[in-house]
């Protein structure tokens, strides 16, 4: 078990464990060092200052999912590259860590993406907003629908309202904006965004202003043409303005200069030194008669005693450490499955590459054979990606909808990206750098009734004091809405302790 190294003062609140130094002093465990741990951890910090905080993780470093590598030259983010800026609290985390300055804007000179059709990249038309198009000239005159495709989705006009009880994100898109609509834009672009399977998955819990939309307007293009510009309504129809529309989506994300682990890294300096024990699984979660959490650390010969936990593991870990404490819950927690994901991070040669990389990627229907679900161009999207005349391309692969992918070894891997990538932007040689990050069972899957587990889980959780749950499962999978969970999660705590 080791510290994680960073820079701090000097610690009067380590994982020993022991009451004998201050009887008085209230002990949190938090167990996960991943986003959401560390905002449960700092909003504790604040909150309860005098309180003991140990976070326990079970890797070699903090940060779970965000991970940024440097290789020969390129800053490669391994999962999440940036976060969106309308969910105000990873911006207010950054603020807070005095990280306001450093937040990189994504090139305004190429927002806006495309979708692959018959083996070529066409852009996505210009005021979709996933599934809400703003204008309904670009959508006119996308070559990516055939004029029935076009008129069907036009005609979403004058569909009438459903129920507004929860539906699929498929049949919910397919009702509203007929069948190619959903298979040629709607579907890869929400596959791309939550690796899922958007039959399956809730619009309640993933996109519920779509569903809004619909209940309050009656229409989605209505709804957009009401909302005012700044909120990505009717535009000026000034198709260069990649400002506008769905360009505008991309403005709203921002990075950090270091990557992600710069936001990682920021934190754990704000937490007090050896706060944070990494290689540290914990393998057990039990409360015992007097209403204290009992701990069993991997290597640790006894258990460590706490008055709160914070359970921000992903959620099948989760799920395990709960099953001794609520079998019922540990249920109730079980029926969130997750899936896996690979990206493949590959590094060129800009002569390398014919296609003019002018957007930040692209996304793949599942209807097109190509194995591959998305990719970004991530040297595109933010400066200091990639050494002066060499692109990085990532590439995502896997998700609910091609898991079978993920058994092949890391060399056919590259092999799969590379070449779906060279007959798409015509690459004539082999890459100079790759990487690949594989992500096993990390990305939760919001189903039809998702909004209601998540109420019957708040519901189980507040029946055991001194407990909290965060993490992606529950409300966002987001990096702002990590933050949140954990804030919302110690703020539960505070309240019982203090
Ligand atoms: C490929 C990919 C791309 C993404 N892109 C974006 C993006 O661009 N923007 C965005 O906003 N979001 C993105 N996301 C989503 C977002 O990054 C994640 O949802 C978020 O980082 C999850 O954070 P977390 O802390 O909840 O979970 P995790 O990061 O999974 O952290 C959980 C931690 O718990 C630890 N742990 C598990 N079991 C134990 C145990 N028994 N004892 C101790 N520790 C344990 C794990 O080691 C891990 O460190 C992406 C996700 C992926 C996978």
């Amino acid at each position: 078990m080791k510290e994680a190294s960073l820079p701090g003062e000097p610690d009067a609140e380590t994982a020993s464990g022991d009451r004998i130094a201050n009887p008085k002093q209230r002990r949190v465990a938090i167990i996960g060092a991943g986003i959401s741990g560390l905002a449960a951890a700092l909003h504790l910090r604040d909150r309860l200052p005098e309180a003991s905080l140990t976070v326990f993780e079970a890797a070699s470093r903090p940060g779970g999912v965000l991970h940024t590598v440097r290789q020969d030259g390129f800053l490669i983010e391994t999962s999440a590259d940036s976060f969106i800026t309308t969910m105000p609290w990873a911006l207010r985390l950054c603020q807070r860590l005095g990280l306001e300055d450093r937040l990189l804007q994504t090139d305004a000179a190429h927002r806006r993406a495309f979708v692959v059709r018959r083996g070529r990249l066409l852009p996505i038309p210009d005021g979709l907003m996933i599934m809400a198009p703003s204008r309904l000239g670009p959508l006119v005159t996308t070559p990516i629908l055939s004029p029935w495709g076009k008129l069907r989705m036009a005609a979403e006009l004058f569909v009438p309202r459903g129920s507004g009880r929860d539906e699929s994100l498929a049949s919910f898109a397919r009702r509203r904006f007929g069948r190619e609509g959903y298979e040629r834009l709607i579907q890869p672009l929400v596959g791309g965004m939550y690796t899922g399977d958007p039959e399956q998955l809730s619009i309640q819990a993933t996109m519920p202003r779509f569903l809004d939309m619909e209940q309050t307007h009656g229409s989605l293009i209505r709804a957009m043409r009401r909302k005012p510009r700044s909120e990505g309504g009717k535009q000026n129809g000034n198709p260069s303005d990649r400002t506008s529309g769905s360009g505008a989506r991309y403005g709203l994300f921002v990075g950090l200069p270091d990557g992600m682990s710069e936001l990682i890294a920021a934190m754990v300096r704000a937490l007090p030194a050896g706060s944070i024990q990494c290689g540290a699984a914990v393998q057990s979660l039990t409360r015992t008669p007097a209403g204290d959490w009992q701990l069993v650390i991997a290597g640790q010969p006894a258990p460590l005693s706490y008055d709160a936990v914070v359970v921000a593991t992903s959620i099948g870990q989760s799920r395990s450490l709960l099953a001794g404490v609520d079998p019922e819950l540990s249920v109730l927690l079980d029926e969130i499955p997750t899936s896996s994901s690979a990206v493949v991070s590959l590094g060129y040669r800009r002569e390398q590459i014919q296609h003019r990389l002018d957007g930040f990627g692209f996304v793949v229907p599942r209807i097109e054979p190509l194995p591959i679900l998305s990719g970004s161009f991530s040297s595109v999207k933010f400066t200091g990606r990639a050494p002066d005349g060499q692109v990085l391309i990532r590439v995502f692969l896997g998700g609910a909808v091609r898991p079978e992918l993920l058994d092949r070894d890391d060399p056919q891997l590259i092999q799969v990206a590379h070449e779906s990538l060279a007959g798409l932007l015509g690459i004539r040689q082999q890459p100079i750098v790759s990487l690949v990050s594989r992500w096993n069972q990390v990305m939760p899957q919001y189903l039809v009734g998702h909004t209601e587990r998540i109420a019957r889980i708040r519901e189980r959780v507040a029946n055991w004091p001194g407990l909290a749950l965060a993490g992606n499962a529950f409300e966002g999978i987001g990096v702002p809405q990590c933050i949140h969970s954990g804030q919302q999660a110690a703020e539960r705590l505070a309240e019982e302790l203090a």
